[in-house]
């Protein structure tokens, strides 16, 4: 990896915690306002590391933060020409293989910014991660995500405005969510992803019964390459219980809430044998399956999965806990 300049963050004119981003080269130099970038801090940022050469005033090339530096040397001379700023969140190290910087936000996010010459680089909080290449590791990658929201760990990564540059200029999200419309199921949210990681199709029920919704997960895992495609349901869902209605009371939903809840139908027709307090988990489980199965067979999707390109999942979130549960 070529590092050509580090941009760093050192004022704070009206104590406002929104840092404003230098950018310095590595051999002294310095380059006016329309390079840098603003970083808020609340974002949990305050060094970051900017590959690649100029083109007039754009970067021709992302930004990632996290920083490793070319020598000792380099990052010494970088911390004496810091420390002269006096910001108080950084903490410096100086030892015989390693010198860095630990920067702590107000949440407890650490970016640490080294040399080491053992190549084990601190990327503490590099948001930039490796895409999964396989169905298995992105379905693990997601897990973890979830894991941290659930312990209230969240990193919330790749949310700031580099990110927002860097995937302006092109897409891979790695897997695609299918999910309920549901308020308090957002899919970045539970399983503390970024801008640019999920192809996410929402729609009340979590159903795929129309060409334009299959068409729309077809496009992503053909164009994009996502690798997973999770049929994600939830507990208490509003959509689910309404076909329940529908299907043991006769109800009839107004407007054309009946496109929402006819597709669950068959779901609940499955099931519906069960005891009635555990008729709506039942249905809804029985939705995320049937959703799944039907999914498998979409000609596009089966060849992605045979050819090994896919993978399909069914899960159920919950609500209270946060957590997702496969079914
Ligand atoms: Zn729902």
């Amino acid at each position: 990896m070529l590092i050509t300049h580090l941009g760093l963050t050192v004022r704070d004119p009206d104590r406002s915690r929104r840092f404003y981003l230098d950018v310095l080269g590595l051999d002294g130099s310095a380059y006016p306002e329309p390079w840098g970038f603003r970083v808020d801090l609340r974002d949990g940022f305050m060094l970051a590391l900017i590959r690649g050469e100029p083109a007039g005033a754009e970067l021709v090339r992302a930004v990632h933060f996290g920083a490793a530096l070319s020598s000792a040397g380099a990052a010494r001379e970088l911390r004496d020409r810091l420390r002269g700023h006096g910001v108080p969140e950084i903490e410096w190290e100086d030892a015989d293989d390693y010198v860095g910087v630990k920067v702590s936000d107000p949440d407890g996010y650490v970016v640490e910014l080294a040399y080491e010459p053992r190549s084990r680089l601190a990327f503490a909080a590099a948001p930039n991660v490796p895409s999964p290449k396989n169905g298995d590791e992105a379905l693990a990658r997601l897990l973890a995500g979830n894991k941290r929201f659930v312990q209230g760990k969240t990193q919330s990564p790749r949310r700031d405005s580099v990110r927002r540059t860097e995937v302006a200029q092109g897409q891979k999200p790695f897997a695609i969510i299918l999910t309920c419309s549901d308020s308090r199921l957002a899919p970045e949210v539970v399983f503390d992803e970024g801008l640019g990681d999920l192809f996410v199709v929402r729609v009340a029920g979590n159903t795929a019964p129309d060409p334009m919704l299959i068409g729309s997960m077809e496009y992503s895992a053909l164009t994009f390459g996502s690798i997973l495609l999770m049929v994600l349901g939830h507990d208490r869902c509003g959509a689910v219980e309404a076909a329940l209605d529908v299907v043991t009371k006769g109800s009839v939903p107004p407007g054309e809430i009946g496109a929402a809840t006819a597709p669950i139908v068959p779901a609940i027709q499955a099931v519906q044998g069960r005891p009635a307090d555990q008729l709506l988990d039942a249905a809804i489980q029985e939705n995320v399956r049937q959703t799944v199965q039907r999914l498998g067979q979409v000609p596009t999707l089966a060849e992605l999965v045979q050819g090994g390109k896919l993978k399909i999942v069914g899960y159920e979130y919950d609500l209270h806990t946060g957590k997702v549960t496969a079914i």
